[in-house]
């Protein structure tokens, strides 16, 4: 039986047979004994030294079957165990033009992302991800929450026709899903509070570092909800997925030398700060916002946040806030109007601290028949297009809600990561959709 390496590495195994499976990460041949630093299948690493005629053939990323006897020599790295080798079984002699050494340009890790993955920076960020999705799952499911599959071929846009991806459809025309938004909407009147966790696509054209073209959307929608029940519900998912995130991946995020010291203090809840407060703040700190011919002007009601504002509002702050009550004229369609406050959203984006920007964006829908069809022509869209939507409007309307949260975006917090495309094993830009 094989075991992995991160068990070796233990004072029950001195003195022990073991056999561990896996690929030269490291090799340093010397005139007797070649020593290997081996990879295993997680992404830990053990110190196996044999004699040299045993070992002469293997080359980087070979992959192995060691057995030997667990010891323990200071000298050795990662931890101070390493394996005597008695027997070595090759499974296959990596070519020795293996393209991954020590620096290379952060666009041939890309290009060759499938051999990248093998990285220990790249293993120590899947595990982190496997975690947030384990987390943001189980806080639905803990909180009664069901979750729910929604469509990801579509007939139409959620956010706005200018990101859709056109596909043939058999004789028809069709989109890649920007939201399950309308889909949930229709199983809350059966299904009560729903969630789902599906790829969403979005044809950004413009290169950012927080904007892929497929990214994964966490989403939950439920009736009869207000909007500060819907703040609540977002700030304890968020705290929930990160407390347990920090505990159970204390290793990997020590390794990507992440700073947890404020990370540790995320719970709700989080500030709320109105959008005309918020204009108000990124005026009085004189930042100008770029506008389409390239000139700058000074921000002013009406304008959306750009990363330059939300940057400008959390720079200082070390929990995420929300940024309440956005004027309905930059937002879509289903953005339910403030009956107290015309002309205003009941709606909300979460911005994460430091600069990091939106990650969840969420709100009350338009549940009224006659708004709805007059905000979707006013928008210039065909409410024939919609008439599946709109008919949860004439069939038992109620009030509700939901949001959506960008797990790229949430863990481009959590680790740090300069550039989103660094949180996903294969991003999908406007430049890149291979490998
Ligand atoms: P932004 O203004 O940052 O482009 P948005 O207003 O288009 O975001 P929504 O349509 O409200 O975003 O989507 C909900 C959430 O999905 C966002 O808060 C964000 O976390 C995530 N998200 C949106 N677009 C992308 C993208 N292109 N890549 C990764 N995550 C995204
Ligand atoms: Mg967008």
């Amino acid at each position: 039986m094989s075991v992995r390496t991160s068990e070796v590495k233990s004072l029950d195994y001195i003195g022990k047979e073991v056999m561990v499976r896996g690929w030269v990460y490291r090799l340093r041949k010397q005139k007797e004994n070649a020593f290997v630093l081996v990879r295993d299948d997680r992404g830990g690493v053990i110190q196996c030294v044999f004699p040299i005629d045993k070992a002469a053939s293997l080359t980087i990323e070979s992959s192995i079957e060691v057995t030997g006897i667990v010891t323990q020599d200071a000298r050795a790295p990662e931890g101070g165990y390493e394996i005597k080798g008695k027997n070595l079984k090759i499974y296959n002699i990596a070519g020795t033009d293996y393209p991954i050494g020590e620096y290379q340009s952060e666009e041939l890790l890309l290009d060759k992302r499938h051999l990248a993955m093998r990285m220990r920076k790249m293993v120590a960020i899947a595990k982190i991800r496997a975690t947030v999705l384990d987390y943001g799952r189980r806080w639905f499911v803990e909180s009664g929450w069901m979750e729910v599959t929604a469509p990801i071929i579509v007939k139409g846009a959620v956010e706005g026709g200018s990101t859709l991806f056109k596909l043939k459809y058999f004789n028809e025309e069709a989109y890649l899903s920007q939201s399950a938004q309308l889909y949930l909407e229709a199983m809350i009147f059966s299904l009560g509070p729903v969630w789902s966790l599906t790829p969403s696509f979005r044809a950004e054209r413009s290169r950012t570092i927080r904007h892929l073209a497929e990214f994964s959307h966490l989403e939950a929608e439920a009736p009869w909800v207000t909007l500060e029940d819907l703040l609540k519900v977002q700030e304890q998912l968020v705290s929930y997925v990160i407390q347990n995130t920090i505990r159970e991946r204390a290793a990997e995020l020590a390794y990507l030398r992440r700073d947890i010291v404020e990370l540790k203090k995320i719970e709700p809840p989080f500030e709320r700060l109105t959008y005309e407060k918020a204009i108000e703040i990124i005026k009085s700190k004189g930042l100008m916002i770029t506008q389409e011919d390239g000139s700058k002007r000074e921000i002013q009601f009406g304008d959306d946040l750009n990363i330059d504002s939300e940057r400008e509002l959390t720079k200082n702050v070390t929990k995420p806030i929300f940024v309440v009550g956005y004027p309905l004229s930059i937002k879509p369609f289903y953005v339910k109007e403030n009956p107290q406050h015309r002309g205003n959203g009941l709606a909300a984006d979460m911005l994460a601290p430091r600069g990091f920007g939106e990650i969840t964006s969420g709100g009350l829908r338009e549940d009224n028949i006659v708004s709805i069809t007059e905000r979707i022509k006013k928008e210039g869209l065909d409410p024939a297009a919609y008439d599946w939507y709109l008919d949860l409007r004439n069939y038992g309307s109620v009030p509700h809600g939901g949001f959506g949260l960008g797990i790229e975006r949430l863990m481009r917090w959590i680790t740090n990561a300069e550039d989103i495309k660094d949180t996903v094993p294969f991003p999908r830009t406007i430049s890149r959709v291979t490998p």
